[in-house]
């Protein structure tokens, strides 16, 4: 693997910069009290429309799906710029990075036409209808059901945690349509509008966002059978795949490699450098957000030989989440009790902390998945 960048991904890099930089100046990052809110959602599709235009919304993508034919590593390249300066896509870096790339490899011609296009637009908002009150970490455990009805399949249960479902036009949604078959052969997928009768969409209050996660009832909710993504029954072998460019698609070590050099900057201003305890914090946020980078690199190097995720993606997640979690000590050790109150991306780093280790799989999961895909440990019972 080679570490160095190409002069072309330099020139993207920097052009890209110049244009966030621009863009964003002065940008809240947070309007309406952050993610979730009316007003971020907003912000999302007023930032995503203009990067479209000039096709750095999807640029990996094929152009006839809307993107620029850049490669994966262009692609990172955008996320980490992105996420440095706060991620103003807000809940559409879902779509490129894995809902879209999903529909790309196993849509119909319709779903491709419809979706892609509205998706390199900047112009929808999803959620991922996983989770469920009994089915978190142990996903192939869901119990909503999807019961075909000749053109149709019904579908009735719950879905929780579901980020964005307020304000999202459609949901990556999962149901298990063969209640009789082994667990993980049942279930399907659905691209399912969020507005079809017996939807109903309830807040969870929480600190992260005061409208960030939600509550789905489902409740003989009719979606036709062309909302079917793949091959009925066959859902599985798509959402592992999804899971694991949902987990290094995020760069977060980017947005936490920026906040720990603000932090350094005011330790510096602070006239604490010298302090061994600020020295270890800021020294450990740094290895960390390192090796989360080199982890993360490692997962795109194989994307970009076109092979599929390995078990490298689980220890990049892994890393990353380790990476929060040190830069948010840093912080919290040089700003004291002002860590909440010191800026945007100092709030969002720490909110990022506290549920870095829940979200898109838990951390121990993770280390349980390296213990057996990377190491080749036995399972745990
Ligand atoms: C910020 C955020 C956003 C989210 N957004 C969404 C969303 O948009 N859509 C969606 O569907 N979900 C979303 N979720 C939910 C998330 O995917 C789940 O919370 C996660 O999968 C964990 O599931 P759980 O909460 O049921 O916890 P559980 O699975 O019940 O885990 C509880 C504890 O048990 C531990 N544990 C469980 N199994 C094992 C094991 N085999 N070995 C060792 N330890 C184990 C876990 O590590 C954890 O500490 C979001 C969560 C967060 C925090």
């Amino acid at each position: 693997m080679e570490f160095t960048w190409t002069t072309e991904d330099e020139a993207f890099r920097k052009a890209l910069a110049e244009f966030l930089d621009e863009e964003m100046a002065g940008l809240d990052l947070r309007p309406g009290g952050g993610p979730g809110a009316d007003d971020h959602v907003e912000l999302s599709k007023r930032f995503t429309r203009v990067m479209a235009e000039r096709r750095w919304l999807t640029p990996n993508w094929p152009s006839e799906y809307g993107g620029g034919d850049a490669t994966a590593w262009q692609h990172i390249i955008m996320s980490e710029e992105l996420w440095k300066r706060g991620e103003p896509r807000g809940p559409q870096y879902m779509n490129v990075n894995w809902i879209g790339p999903a529909i790309m490899a196993f849509g119909t011609e319709e779903q491709k036409a419809y979706h892609l296009s509205r998706i390199s637009a900047g112009d929808v908002i999803w959620c991922q209808g996983f989770s469920e009150p009994e089915a978190g970490t142990d996903l192939a455990g869901l119990k909503t059901t999807a019961v075909r009805d000749g053109d149709h399949f019904v579908i009735n249960g719950q879905k929780i945690w579901t980020s964005y479902a307020n304000n999202a036009e459609f949901s990556f949604f999962l149901a298990r349509t063969d209640p009789t078959a082994e667990r993980h052969d049942g279930i399907s997928i659905f691209l399912m509008p969020m507005d079809l009768p017996g939807i109903e969409v309830r807040d969870i209050p929480a600190f992260v966002g005061q409208h960030i996660f939600h509550e789905v009832f489902l409740s003989d909710v009719r979606i036709p059978a062309s909302a079917l993504l793949g091959e009925e029954n066959r859902g599985w072998p798509i959402i592992r795949d999804v899971l694991a460019h949902e987990r290094v698609g995020a760069p977060k070590y980017a947005r936490a490699t920026y906040v720990l050099d603000r932090v350094a900057e005011t330790a510096e201003a602070q006239g604490r450098l010298d302090d061994p305890q600020v020295l270890q914090a800021l020294g450990t946020g740094l290895a960390a957000c390192e090796a989360a980078r080199l982890l993360a690199y490692t997962s795109i190097d194989e994307r970009a030989k076109g092979m599929r995720p390995s078990g490298i993606a689980y220890a990049a997640r892994a890393a990353m989440v380790q990476a929060d979690r040190a830069v948010a000590t840093a912080a919290q050790v040089v700003l004291g009790a002002d860590v909440l109150a010191h800026d945007a991306l100092a709030t969002d780093q720490m909110f990022t902390a506290f549920t870095a280790g829940v979200a898109t799989g838990t951390y121990e999961v993770q280390l349980e998945l390296i213990s057996r895909l990377i190491l080749k440990l036995p399972r745990t019972k």
